[in-house]
This record gives structure tokens, sequence and C-alpha cells, in this order.
């Protein structure tokens, strides 16, 4: 589904990828861990087309990235993200902030939008907070609202960007919960995350970076259990 070939990212100097290869297929989960800096949002940014790369190729759903509309057309569909920070349109109701992208960029009827979004609404168990603001909602609750509104463009990935870490405690699990759904449901999954208890239980491969390359990787077991680099040591050792 997603095939990444030989990626050099530059940021103006500084080279943050540096010659990352990774293949996700339908329906797998990945997770994405490695110490701040390393270029992990710099790399699921690459895939949704928020960043564009100086070398190497990137191809989704049989799409290769570049500059053509059509390449971004196919990336705003097929790939929906979920940010840190939940980014929600503070001006409209969870309902108009689900129907939004769906009417805009898949041309879809309102009354279609709209029961589009009051089903993902349910699944993520808000479909009675419909009517709220934003402003109005905890963040565990803004979290899920911004899951639901990626899922209603019906994407073939789902990318989450430590979509748990701006969040109090005790709304992490909700959203955690939330993803692991999800994962149930078959989702192909890249997640950035720290939480290595989702990891075991969800990530059928673990990759770790740093410096911008990808370090190592393995089924979750296996790169806890026996991390084969130090540098992968290091850091679980200072996480876990
Ligand atoms: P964190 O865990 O802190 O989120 P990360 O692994 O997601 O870190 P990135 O955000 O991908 O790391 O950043 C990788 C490197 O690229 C960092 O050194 C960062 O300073 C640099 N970088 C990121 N975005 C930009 C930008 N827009 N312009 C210049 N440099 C950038
Ligand atoms: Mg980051």
């Amino acid at each position: 589904l997603i095939e990444m070939k030989g990626v050099q990212k530059w940021y103006g100097g500084y080279q943050a990828l540096r010659d990352v290869n990774l293949t996700v297929r339908k329906g797998e989960k990945i997770v994405l861990c490695g110490p701040s800096g390393s270029g992990k949002s710099t790399l699921i940014r690459c895939i949704n087309r928020l960043e564009a790369i100086q070398q190497g190729s990137i191809v989704v759903n049989g799409h290769r990235l570049d500059d053509s509309i059509k390449a971004i057309d196919v990336v705003r569909q097929d790939v929906g993200m979920v940010f840190q920070s939940f980014n929600l349109f503070p001006h409209m109701t969870v309902l108009q902030n689900c129907m939004l992208a769906p009417i805009r960029a898949r041309r879809i009827g309102k009354t279609e939008a709209e029961a589009t979004a009051r089903k993902y609404l349910e699944r993520v168990r808000i479909g009675d907070q419909a009517g709220k603001y934003p402003a109005q909602l905890s963040g565990g609750q803004q979290q899920r609202v911004a899951i639901a509104r990626a899922l209603c463009m019906q994407p073939k990935v789902m990318l989450f960007d430590e979509p748990t870490s701006a969040l109090d405690p005790e709304m992490v699990k909700e959203v955690l919960d939330t993803m692991i759904g999800l994962a149930n449901d078959g989702m192909t999954m890249i997640c950035v995350t720290h939480e290595m208890g989702f990891a075991r239980q969800v990530a059928d491969r673990v990759i770790f970076m740093a410096e911008g390359q990808i370090i190592e990787e393995g089924a979750p077991d296996a790169f806890f259990r026996n991390p084969q680099h130090a540098r992968t040591r290091q850091f679980l050792g200072e996480i876990l």
C-alpha cells in the first residue's frame, strides 16, 4: 500500500531523512518510535505529502507522489492523519468538522456526508456530542473527533503522530482504545507513539529511527525483548 524507496529529505542544509526504505502492506500496523528530532514526524508527513522529498520515491496505493494535482488528490483522499494537537476547526461543530472534507474533496452530498459523519462519530463513541464545538469537549473527546473526521474520508491508511502525548493521562486510554478498535477492524496504520503497551498489543512491526535513519525494526516481541542495536537499547532503556 505504501512504498518508500531511498527517500532523502532536507530542510535547507539539514538532512532529516537518510535513505529511508519502508514498505507497508494493506492491513499492517506499524509503530514508529525514536528520540526527539529523529525524523518520525517528517517521515509520516512525507507520506501525506505535507512535505516534499528531494530524492527517492514514495508510492501510495499505486500512485507515485510528486507535484501533480493528481498525486495531491490521491493523498488527501487515501491517507488520513491525526496530529498531537487535534487541529479541529474551532468555529465549526463536531458534525460540521466531520462533514467538511468529504463535501469539498470527495464532492459528496450533504445528506450522505452527515450520515457518514454520524456513523463514525458513533464508532468513536461520541455521537451524542455532534452539535458541540471543539472547545466544549475534553482533549480525549477532541482527539476522537479528529479520528472520526479522518475516517469520514474513507482513507486506505491512517497516520497518527503522537496522538496521545498532549492528553491528560486519564484520557490517553480512551484514544488508545479507539485506535485499537480501528486496528482490529483491519485499518492500515502508521503510528508515531511512545505508548509501548499499545505497540505490543497492536503493532505488526515496531520501527526505531535515529538521526533520520531507520535503525532497526521487528515484531514487537523480538524488538522489545532483544533489540539488536545499542542505540535501540539505549532508547528503550530511557522510555520503558
Ligand atoms: P519529536 O519526537 O520531537 O516529534 P521527530 O522525530 O518527529 O521529533 P521531526 O519533527 O521529524 O522529528 O524533525 C526531524 C529534524 O528535522 C529535527 O532536527 C527538526 O529540527 C528538523 N525539522 C523538522 N521540521 C523542520 C522544518 N520545517 N524546517 C527545518 N527543520 C525542520
Ligand atoms: Mg514529531
